[in-house]
């Protein structure tokens, strides 16, 4: 018997749960992907998210060869294009991972029943988390809308092993492969095939390799000394992994296992606490993601009623100045250039650009969230809108206001200004007191060709506490 295994956010053979218990039924497994016109029209797509995939692609083509099998790509509506090709090669079984995503459960649910109307029986299994999103509540049986909580009974909950790779596996014949060219199989395509253009180097190089490389590394020494490191954009003190996770190029299961190994050779108090912070941002993005799972009008936009109907300001100009990382506040620009150029922006400065857009600026947050949608390589619905709703102080977070001083949070976390004259080079004759506390003289931002700030902090956070106070009565 045949069983195809569709691939989506999950771009490995190794450690993967729906994969391997197709495996432990039959030999004959082999892999599929399907590229979906809804996805890549949408209006949140980055060309360098695309660029990444199709790389990975690649090399899950590669690892399924080498397992003695195929993967076959299509392209379409998979509720019309998987069904066909499925019956066309009589397969026994479907199986796949299952995701939190309200479109990607739409989507699943359409193709499980096309697939039943042609008594094909499909499998699911969720693997892209170490905690399945229905597998804990509250003491009352609710769910978990605060973190610190959530995470006191994540990291109690038992943590499966890693699940055995795809091998010894056996692929279509001939035949079967001419059957499945009949029915919409193509050859691989690029990303500029597929109409996306990426020129720059990419964050993270695709497949597996590049990204176990980057784990292990990663553990050796960088995890050791993460907290504080991981708070300064200057210093790569964090794992970068971030586009893996997204696309599954790692096993969940098998970067909980690298950073317990990590744990088990730590040296000191330090580093013990600096891996116990690591986990808790993977739990961080399984936070995220239970709550998308259990609230999808998340995705929609503010969580919290005082944001509901918001007056924001929705400059045009500003949001532009903003995109273009040409603001007037250093800190903010550079960011916004990494983010520009690179695909990736460090942590710390998400919550800076984030906070500056809606707090500053009093732009609607969903506007920046799509932006960075379109921008980043890890773009990822659940971790994207988290991290916005915290920044916004929309989402399901007890602390109710937070707004960021980005001349603060540079003196803090930039202090030598390394990282916004490696982001903004036009600035790099600028004293460092002035690149952090944007006392820039207006002849010097003219003579080096850098913006006047486009809005005054102060004003700008009166101005929202009050309209913030008004929703709130
Ligand atoms: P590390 O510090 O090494 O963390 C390890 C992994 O944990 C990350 O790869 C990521 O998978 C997860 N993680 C870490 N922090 C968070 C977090 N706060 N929320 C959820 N998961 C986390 N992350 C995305 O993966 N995709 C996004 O689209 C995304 N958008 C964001 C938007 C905003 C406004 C903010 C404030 C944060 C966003 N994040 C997003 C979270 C975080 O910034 C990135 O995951 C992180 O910077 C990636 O770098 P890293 O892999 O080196 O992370």
């Amino acid at each position: 018997p045949l069983i195809l295994f569709w691939h989506r956010r999950d771009l490995r053979i190794q450690d993967n749960r729906g994969l391997g218990a197709a495996r432990e039924k039959t030999a004959k497994v082999v892999g599929l992907f399907c590229f979906d016109p809804k996805i890549l029209g949408g209006d949140d797509i980055a060309a360098v998210r695309v660029a990444y995939l199709v790389g990975c692609l690649e090399d899950l083509a590669q690892q399924y060869h080498q397992a003695g099998s195929q993967l076959l790509i299509l392209q379409g509506e998979p509720a019309t294009v998987i069904p066909k090709l499925a019956q066309a090669l009589n397969v026994q079984a479907l199986h796949w991972n299952c995701d939190v995503e309200p479109y990607a459960q739409a989507r699943d649910q359409a193709v499980t029943q096309a697939l039943s109307k042609l008594n094909i029986e499909v499998n699911t299994f969720w693997d892209q988390l170490l905690v399945a999103p229905d597998a804990i509540r509250t003491g009352a049986g609710a769910i978990y809308t605060v973190y610190s909580p959530f995470w006191k009974n994540w990291q109690q909950q038992p943590k499966a092993q890693p699940t055995k790779a795809l091998h010894q596996a056996q692929g279509l014949t001939t035949q079967e492969l001419e059957i499945a060219k009949k029915q919409g199989m193509i050859p691989l395509p690029t990303a500029k095939e597929l109409g996306f253009i990426w020129n720059a180097p990419l964050y993270l190089d695709p497949g597996v390799a590049p990204a176990q490389a980057r784990l292990a590394e990663f553990c050796q020494r960088a995890i050791n000394s993460y907290e504080p490191d991981r708070n300064f954009p200057g210093i790569a003190g964090t794992s970068g992994l971030s586009a893996a996770l997204k696309f599954g190029v790692l096993g969940i299961r098998d970067i909980w296992t690298a950073s317990r190994e990590a744990q088990a050779q730590a040296r000191s108090e330090e580093a013990l606490g600096a891996i116990r912070t690591w986990q808790q941002e993977l739990a961080w993005r399984e936070f995220y993601q239970h709550v998308m799972y259990a609230f999808p009008e998340l995705e929609q936009g503010p969580y919290r009623q005082p944001f509901q109907n918001f007056p924001w300001s929705n400059n045009q100009d500003h949001f532009q100045a903003w995109c273009e990382g040409r603001t007037g506040f250093p800190i903010v620009d550079a960011a916004m250039r990494q983010l520009n150029q690179t695909g990736w922006m460090h942590n710390r400065c998400r919550m800076i650009v984030a906070s500056f857009l809606t707090k500053d600026l009093i732009i609607n947050p969903q506007w920046g969230e799509k932006y960075f949608m379109q921008r980043l390589i890890d773009g990822d619905l659940s971790a994207n809108n988290g991290g916005w709703q915290w920044s916004a102080s929309s989402g399901m977070d007890p602390k109710p206001l937070r707004i960021f001083n980005p001349h603060t949070q540079a003196q803090k976390f930039d202090a030598e200004a390394e990282y916004i004259r490696h982001w903004l080079p036009e600035l790099r004759g600028v004293e460092t007191a002035d690149l952090l506390t944007g006392r820039i003289s207006p002849l010097e931002r003219q003579a080096c060709d850098y913006p006047m700030e486009i809005v005054d902090h102060k004003v700008q956070q009166q101005k929202f506490k009050q309209l913030y106070a008004q929703q709130k009565n």
